[in-house]
């Protein structure tokens, strides 16, 4: 995947993922100040605009964003989440350049009901994260939950599907990544729609 969306500052990064915070928040994926979101600035050194912690997510300006490196410590700007440690973790370890982290009711109920993993298969919503549609048993791995970045980023490393851009973290919710914002959008909508499906039994 190709790094972030080009030559955004800091600003016009927070732009960005303000509306695609309000997006989120609108479906009820970012309750109260939970959930956060990131862009990739630079690659080599990996630099991150993450939203700023602590902040209603239907509500963000350009400002309400951090730039924080590899380690998700910030670099300029507020206070990042903890959890942005873990969006370095993710951008640095897939290449992906967006990352999205939600608190959705249908990750955590699936999470709990399928601790070792859900199994998805023959439904064409999957083409929407890059799967086959037919004959294919598509996992979207689910890891246990940790206040521990560095713990949370190893059950992640050693559990991802290399396939499937997205991970469900137990009692807790979501992580899905994309080559942009745009694309971790569309990718979150998918694996939500598909927990969605799992969860009403069909
Ligand atoms: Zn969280």
């Amino acid at each position: 995947m190709t790094a972030g969306i080009g030559a955004l500052d800091l600003e016009e990064a927070g732009a960005v993922l303000a509306a695609e915070s309000a997006r989120f928040a609108s479906f009820g994926w970012m309750r109260g100040t939970s959930g956060n979101l990131s862009v990739v600035l630079s690659r080599d050194p990996l630099r991150l605009a993450v939203t700023a912690s602590g902040r209603d997510k239907g509500e963000l300006t350009a400002a309400d964003v951090v730039l924080v490196d590899g380690r998700g410590a910030a670099v300029q700007g507020g206070r990042p989440s903890a959890e942005a440690e873990l969006h370095a973790r993710v951008a640095a370890l897939t290449g992906a350049g967006a990352v999205v982290h939600v608190h959705t009711v249908a990750a955590v109920a699936m999470g709990c009901r399928a601790p070792g993993g859900i199994v998805f298969r023959d439904l064409e919503m999957l083409k929407g994260v890059g799967q086959p549609a037919h004959d294919v048993d598509v996992v979207l791995p689910v890891i246990a939950n940790s206040q521990d970045m560095t713990e949370l980023g190893d059950r992640l490393e050693a559990a991802r599907n290399p396939r499937m851009p997205a991970v469900v973290v137990a009692g807790h919710g979501l992580y899905v990544w994309g080559a942009d914002p745009r694309q971790a959008r569309h990718h979150t909508e998918v694996v939500e729609w598909l927990l969605e499906l799992e969860l009403a039994g069909t």
